[in-house]
């Protein structure tokens, strides 16, 4: 039997007429944009994550955006990324006019540590972007400590949380969360938040993201038109109370993986200290990773690399990407992502171990 590298329909099914109602819902109450829908989702997931503010934009990319600008991050800044991670968390910097300093990662976690952030600092660096790469948990404290300001790109660790019951996305001075179809809170279409504790800072976001204006008759900045619409927050609504049973599921699934002795044919991946991750992607690492991957897909098995050619590498960050990381080299010459879903069952991880077991073991 096949299985799938996602699997979200079978999820969403359970919910499937709470969904259409709250559509319908919707459609007629006819308010589209940053309606009620939206205030209520910014609050239920500030509380969810325990932050004092969320405000809900238009996507991921965009929610980086804005905390940067919030920041007061712009020309003459450098703002330091791990290049190891999805592309827009680095493509978000030259946006707000600052440079982008790729730091490298560690393989075994996939995220920056503080001698990975201490390496790239320079007076100029204005912020950290601290990626919480496949719903693993980047130290961000730890980097604030540095004395620069973390913000939290929690694309992929929504559900995920600290042994403390704490939850990236609010650990830090800000964070921002993606809400693209296939992360673990997924719209029906693109959405995205910021997170912060800071009132200043929400104030900063909220504005900046209708055109710079607090009062729709003032313009006082250079703004984006980055807004929530309301039937997206109004599918985020019904889901974020099964958020947490969902990434138990994920979780779950990992624990799947790990006792069909997946761990003697690959790197498993490493949660950080106290991180309790809710997979987003579940990467493992393997020397011969593409050999693998085709093993994988031979056998009807979703599989799949992920940042084979990270941000740095990449020919729009040519200006900026001339630098060694080797432990970035290292995740994106090894990495893979294997099926990962909130319903993943044992039997489906015994046929993921089955078929990596019939790669050809390498001659030594
Ligand atoms: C998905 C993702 C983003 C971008 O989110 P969009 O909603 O697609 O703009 C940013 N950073 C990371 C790490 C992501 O995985």
């Amino acid at each position: 039997m096949a299985v799938p590298l996602f699997d979200t329909a079978t999820t969403l099914a359970a919910i499937d007429a709470e969904i259409r109602a709250k559509i319908n819902a919707i459609i007629d109450n006819g308010a589209f944009v940053l309606g009620p829908e939206v205030r209520a989702f910014e609050e239920e997931l500030a509380a969810y994550l325990g932050a004092r503010h969320a405000i809900g934009v238009a996507n991921g990319t965009d929610a980086l955006v804005l905390a940067l600008r919030a920041l007061g991050v712009g020309p003459g800044d450098e703002v330091i990324v791990p290049a190891f991670t999805f592309y827009a968390s680095a493509e978000a910097i030259p946006h707000t006019g600052a440079r982008p300093v790729f730091c490298d990662i560690d393989p075994e976690t996939f995220v920056i540590t503080p001698e990975t952030v201490r390496a790239a600092l320079t007076p100029r660096t204005k912020a950290v972007v601290a990626v919480h790469l496949f719903g693993n948990v980047a130290p961000v404290e730890e980097i604030e400590a540095l004395g620069v300001p973390v913000v939290e790109d929690a694309a992929q660790a929504a559900g995920t949380v600290l042994a403390d019951g704490r939850r990236p996305g609010a650990l830090a001075t800000i964070g921002t969360f993606s809400f693209y179809p296939s992360k673990n809170l997924g719209a029906f279409g693109d959405g995205g938040a910021v997170v912060t504790n800071d009132a200043a800072l929400d104030e900063r976001v909220r504005t900046l993201r209708f055109h710079g204006s607090r009062d729709k008759k003032t313009f006082e900045l250079i703004g984006h038109n980055s807004r929530l619409d309301e039937l997206q927050a109004g599918i985020l609504r019904v889901q974020l109370p099964h958020l947490d049973a969902w990434c138990d599921g994920r979780r779950a699934a990992g624990r799947h993986y790990e006792q069909a002795g997946l761990g003697e044919l690959a790197a498993l991946p490493v949660p950080t200290p106290g991180a309790e991750p809710a997979w987003h992607l579940y990467v493992i690492r393997h020397d011969r990773s593409d050999e693998l991957h085709r093993t994988l897909t031979e056998a009807g098995i979703g599989a799949r690399p992920y940042y084979r050619v990270p941000a740095h590498k990449q020919p729009a960050m040519r200006e900026w990407g001339d630098v060694e990381l080797p432990g970035t080299d290292e995740a994106a010459r090894t990495h893979l992502a294997i099926p990962m879903s909130p319903v993943l069952g044992r039997e489906q991880a015994d046929e993921v171990v089955a078929a990596a077991s019939l790669l050809a073991p390498a001659i030594r």
